[in-house]
């Protein structure tokens, strides 16, 4: 029998290498192309912006860092533009002018929901406490939160304050395109997380119409489309008085979004009374009548706007919460002080596992 040659037995051995590794390679490259993408090999992303943290987490045909980076380049603009204590935003020089100012449609149409949104909600929500926000120094928590520096307002600045704050004072013309503020200030923290989703949204479906996953910024998650593609996200409810990671309930959800505003968020504590950033435009004193509103709703500026109002509403008016906001696609679960737990009729289909 001939022996075989050492040199062929060698050239075949790394012939059958070469072409597993080649297999491999072609089954991987399959895989990443066709599979992942619909089966749902998230990417993650985050970022600091709006003073809290945003965290997107995609899956997409498209390249999902091109789109989480474009999201993110969206919510700086929209930072820069409506800041009000950056003077070249739009709702500084609104904020600044005592006359009419001309703006561009964008910021018409935002500054118009929001007052729409006051007047649905009997001015619970309130896009002019300018005044009163930068009196209590919510406008630079952070920087007074690393300094320890909280004083209380005086009653009669607190008076002063409210006196020139108030949606009734802003008025829009619609044919020339212009705002006036007589002497109020917008601040637009109360919405402008949620309009920021939205937009996050509209990129992400423009880059891939079937892109899935989330954005979150702020207490506030926009729903991309479910979870794997076909289930539910599940999503915890932070319990106001516990450590973050501690839940008061759980939702489950495909679409929509999802907004809690609680008084635990940005606060500061004197005489053991705790201040907080959101603010009863009545009294112009922190609203102390919940502790935590969450609203469930198809549109992230209708979760965000009407979270912000029904914690003002708190429980004394819960009657009114209940009855309107579903009117509007909003759900709500309210947290009293007591922290007994209040909802909407179809909040409790949401919290219900599918499993
Ligand atoms: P949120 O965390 O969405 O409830 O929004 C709270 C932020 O909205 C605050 O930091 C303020 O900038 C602003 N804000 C405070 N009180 C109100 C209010 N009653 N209506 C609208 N915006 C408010
Ligand atoms: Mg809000």
């Amino acid at each position: 029998m001939q022996q075989p040659d050492p040199k062929e037995i060698m050239m075949l051995n790394r012939i059958v290498v070469f072409s597993v590794i080649v297999f491999f390679i072609i089954i991987s490259a399959i895989y990443l192309l066709f599979v992942s993408g619909k089966t749902g090999q998230y990417s993650d992303f985050e970022d600091y912006i709006f003073g809290t943290y945003v965290r997107i987490r995609i899956s997409s045909k498209v390249n999902p860092s091109t789109i989480s980076k474009a999201i993110f380049a969206e919510m700086k603009r929209l930072e820069k533009k409506f800041d009000p204590y950056i003077e070249s935003s739009i709702i500084y020089k609104l904020n600044h002018s005592e006359d009419w100012v001309e703006v561009d449609d964008e910021t018409l149409s935002v500054i118009d929901l929001a007052l729409k949104i006051a007047r649905d909600t009997e001015g619970a929500f309130d896009p002019a406490l300018g005044r009163l926000i930068q009196l209590w120094g919510f406008s630079k928590f952070t920087e007074r939160e690393a300094t320890g520096t909280f004083t209380l307002p005086s009653a009669s600045e607190i008076a002063e304050a409210a006196s020139n704050s108030g949606y009734q004072k802003i008025a829009i013309d619609y044919v020339n395109k212009k705002i006036k503020t007589n002497g109020a200030w917008i601040d637009l923290g109360g919405i402008l997380k949620g309009y920021a989703l939205k937009r996050a949204y509209q990129i992400a479906k423009e880059f891939d119409k079937s892109c899935h996953g989330f954005v979150e910024t702020g207490g506030q998650i926009m729903i991309l489309g479910p979870k794997y593609n076909k289930t539910n996200w599940v999503i915890g409810v932070r319990d106001p008085r516990g450590q973050p990671g501690e839940n008061i309930t759980i939702v489950y959800l495909s679409e929509g979004s999802v907004a809690t505003s609680g008084d635990y968020e940005r606060f500061f504590i004197v005489d053991n009374v705790r201040y907080h950033h959101i603010l009863d435009p009545r009294t112009g004193y922190p609203s102390n009548k919940a502790i935590s509103a969450t609203v469930i709703a198809n549109d992230p500026v209708i979760a965000d706007a009407f979270s912000t109002a029904a914690f003002v509403l708190g429980e004394d008016r819960w009657l009114f919460t209940r009855t309107v906001f579903p009117k509007y696609g909003a759900e709500v679960l309210l947290v009293t002080p007591k922290k007994q737990l209040l909802r909407t009729d179809n909040f409790r289909i949401y919290e219900m596992s599918d499993r």
